[in-house]
C-alpha cells in the first residue's frame, strides 16, 4: 500500500509514483513504455509524473494510452515550460496537455523551471485553471530558496503544493535550504531522478544496506527518500523488473542503524550552494 502526503493547499498525493521522462522519443520503445506504467499502475501505483516538454507531448499522449479507463483511481501531474508560462501561455498549454492526456484535470500542474516571464503571471494563470477545474493543486520545480521566498509573496504564492526538484543521496544539497524551507510551509517536495538517472554511486554503506536487507542498491535509495514525511519518490522504469522493484520498495523499511550507515556514505555537502539540476 503505497502511503498518501499531505501537503499545503489541501494537496493530498501519494508518497511514489512513476517519472516519464525520455518516454514516448523513441517509436520502437513506445510499446515498452505503455507496458512499463500499465505495470505500475497493476502494482497499485496512482501517480504519474510527466510534462508537455517529454518527448515534445508524446509523454503525455503515451501516458493517456496507458491509463485509458483507469484516470479516476489516478493522480496525474503535468509541467508547464518556461517559455510558455505567461497568463494566456499557461492556459493554453495546459489546455493542449489536457487533450494530450485525455482528461478534463490534471491533478497537480507545475512550472518546470523558471524562466525569464513573471511569476505573477503564472500564479495568476494558475489561478484562473483552477478556478474552471482544469488543476487542481499547482506547483513548481527546480525553484531555489530565493525563487520559492519571491514565489511567496505573490498572490496565490502561499498555496504552492510543492517543489519538484532533484534530490537523492548523492545529492543532498537540498538538505541544508530548500527542503527545510518548504518543510516550514507545509510545501511537499518532489525527488526527480531519484537514481540518479540510472548512474547511482554504490559505496560500501550502500551495498552492505542492500545486501543485509536483500534487495538492491536502487531499492535502498528509493526506501531512504521515502522514510521522508515530506518527500515524494519519482522514479522512472521500462524493464518491468526495474518497476517491480521500485514498487517493492515502498514497503522496504530502513531502520535508524541503515539509514546512519547510508548517510554517512552519502553526507550532507558542508557548504551552501546553488540547487542541482543535472
Ligand atoms: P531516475 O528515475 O533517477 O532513473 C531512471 C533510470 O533508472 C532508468 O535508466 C531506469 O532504467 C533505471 N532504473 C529504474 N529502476 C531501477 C531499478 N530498480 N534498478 C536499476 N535501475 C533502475 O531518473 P529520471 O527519469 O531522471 O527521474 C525520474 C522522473 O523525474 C522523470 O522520469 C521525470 O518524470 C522526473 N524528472 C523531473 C525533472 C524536472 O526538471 N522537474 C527532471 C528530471 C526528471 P529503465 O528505464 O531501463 O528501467
Amino acid at each position: 500500500m503505497i502511503p498518501a502526503r499531505h501537503f499545503a493547499a489541501g494537496c493530498v498525493m501519494p508518497a511514489f509514483g512513476l517519472g516519464t521522462w525520455r518516454m514516448g522519443e523513441d517509436p520502437a520503445r513506445r510499446g515498452d513504455e505503455v507496458a512499463a506504467l500499465r505495470l505500475g499502475l497493476d502494482l497499485g501505483v496512482t501517480l504519474i509524473d510527466t510534462a508537455e516538454m517529454y518527448g515534445d507531448g508524446r509523454a503525455e499522449e503515451l501516458v493517456a494510452e496507458a491509463v485509458a479507463g483507469r484516470r479516476d483511481e489516478l493522480f496525474l501531474v503535468s509541467k508547464v515550460l518556461p517559455h510558455h508560462a505567461g497568463r494566456t501561455g499557461t492556459v493554453q498549454a495546459a489546455e493542449a496537455s489536457l487533450r494530450r492526456l485525455g482528461t478534463d484535470r490534471i491533478d497537480l500542474y507545475l512550472l518546470h523551471w523558471r524562466g525569464r516571464l513573471p511569476l505573477a503571471e503564472t500564479l495568476a494563470a494558475f489561478l484562473d485553471l483552477r478556478r474552471q477545474g482544469k488543476i487542481r493543486f499547482y506547483g513548481v520545480s527546480n525553484f531555489d530558496v530565493s525563487d520559492m521566498k519571491e514565489l511567496a509573496a505573490l498572490a496565490g504564492g502561499d498555496e504552492v503544493a510543492v517543489n519538484q526538484i532533484l534530490y537523492n543521496p548523492a545529492c543532498r544539497g537540498p538538505e541544508r535550504r530548500v527542503i527545510p524551507w518548504c518543510r516550514r510551509r507545509g510545501m511537499g517536495v518532489m525527488a526527480y531522478s531519484p537514481l540518479a538517472e540510472g548512474r547511482l554511486s554504490r559505496p560500501p554503506g550502500l551495498a552492505e544496506t542492500a545486501a543485509r536487507h536483500g534487495v538492491s542498491g536502487e531499492q535502498v535509495v528509493l526506501a531512504w527518500l521515502l522514510g521522508r514525511d515530506d518527500v515524494v519518490v519519482i522514479p522512472k522504469a521500462t524493464r518491468p523488473d526495474h518497476v517491480r522493484d521500485d514498487v517493492a520498495a515502498v514497503s522496504l523499511h530502513l531502520d535508524d542503524e541503515d539509514r546512519r550507515r547510508l548517510e554517512a556514505a552519502f553526507p550532507v555537502p558542508d557548504v551552501d550552494g546553488p540547487l542541482a539540476t543535472a
